[in-house]
């Protein structure tokens, strides 16, 4: 019954998956406070208390029926408003589309631009979904390695691009590494691209609010004509399970008419119809609300004041609640297992294209993080 290109997917996409059944195991056996737990980037800090009480003012008195498919007009108004500001460049209504999550608004996006045998690149490092989100809609996804820094590298871009590129999916700041993209970076992306118009930058963004020491997350809108930017409300409120977020496109891009028209069919068929009722309304209320990004930042050092005293050494954590550490072993599957030796779960950097290094999730309590840290030091005493 089940179609063989679903089973390869079960196998290559695994390593979370398996990690989580493995945990699943281990705290079966040894209770759940005795396994520590990182494998899996599930936001564990409460939503704003602003999000929950819109969510209860809300539900009694709205409609709850079918509604325009990019979602409510007021909301998508409301929505343009806000990330005219934080993009710095003039948003209208119809210049957002309201979407299940940065997962739908993914799909939205590749849906309408996709014909069989086009391309995606994607930066390795990159968070896995993107492949089977490109093979959703009969494209293909092309991995280009970040440079040493875990920056993406314009020049080994320029080289993958081909007359079949569709698009290119950027992540700032990235899930696994944490690493915030600067806007020079964004600048020589863009330069790359202005030779390429039949390309889509794709600017996923969900973790946009999350970031540490200052940093800030330049907008890939102001820097380049051809994009669309995709978030969510999922790790920024807390919000995963409830599906909200939305697709920004610039004023700019090329054939926008038909693009938007294309995204809006593309969200009619692909199954959601449109994006959630209620939480467009709660969404479109708390743009400016955020988690406790702070406690992120403690258990971000705490982690981190672990991984230091055992030499291990990671990506810049600038944003996100993943730490990319290298793994002291050449195959990070192995080191993988000497941690599940420990009862420690992480995720083998070959999940995300790139092997070699392990990501911790650290949207866990403090309590995991501490509890790990005789595990973390006895894996490294026996390697
Ligand atoms: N993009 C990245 C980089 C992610 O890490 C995730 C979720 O972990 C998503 C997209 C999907 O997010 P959402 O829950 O908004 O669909």
């Amino acid at each position: 019954m089940v179609a063989h290109r679903m089973k390869a997917y079960a196998q290559s996409s695994s390593w979370i998956r398996r990690m989580f059944e493995e945990g699943t195991r281990l705290k079966a056996i040894h209770g759940p406070d005795r396994v520590y737990d990182f494998s899996l980037g599930n936001p564990d800090v409460p939503p704003p208390p602003q999000v929950l009480e819109a969510m209860a003012a809300h539900a009694r008195g709205m409609s709850h029926g079918y509604m325009a498919n990019a979602g409510y007009p007021e909301v998508r108004a409301q929505v343009a408003a806000h990330a005219s500001k934080m993009y710095g460049v003039d948003l209208a209504a119809e210049d957002i589309i309201m979407t299940c999550g940065a997962g739908g608004g993914l799909n939205v996006v590749l849906k309408a631009i996709l014909d069989p045998g086009d391309e995606v690149v994607a930066i390795a490092p990159y968070f896995v979904e993107y492949g089977f989100y490109a093979e959703n809609h009969g494209g293909r996804l092309v991995a280009v390695a970040c440079d040493e820094t875990f920056l993406p590298d314009a020049e080994r871009i320029r080289k993958a691009l081909t007359a079949r590129t569709k698009a290119l999916i950027i992540n700032s700041p990235n899930n696994p590494s944490g690493r915030v993209y600067p806007r020079g970076i964004l600048e020589n992306l863009a330069h790359v691209l202005a030779d390429h118009p039949q390309v889509l930058l794709i600017s996923d963004e969900p973790y946009r609010g999350i970031v540490y020491d200052g940093h800030e997350v330049p907008s890939v809108l102001a820097v380049s004509p051809n994009t669309v930017v995709v978030t969510s409300a999922s790790k920024e409120l807390s919000l995963a399970g409830q599906r909200i977020g939305y697709i920004a496109l610039s004023p700019q891009v090329s054939e926008r008419e038909e693009l938007l028209g294309a995204m809006v069919l593309a969200t009619r068929i692909l199954g959601f119809v449109n994006a959630p009722a209620l939480m467009q309304r709660v969404y479109a209320e708390c743009l400016n609300e955020r988690v406790d990004v702070a406690l992120y930042a403690r258990r971000r050092d705490a982690l981190r004041a672990i991984f230091d005293a055992s030499g291990l050494s990671y990506a810049p954590p600038e944003g996100t609640f993943y730490l990319f550490v290298k793994s002291p072993l050449q195959d990070e599957t192995v080191f993988c297992q000497e941690l599940l030796k420990e009862r420690i779960l992480a995720v083998p950097g070959r999940g995300f294209g790139y092997p070699g290094y392990v990501r911790f999730a650290y949207c866990v309590d403090e309590r995991t993080i501490t509890g790990a840290s005789p595990g973390i030091g006895r894996v490294m005493e026996r390697l």
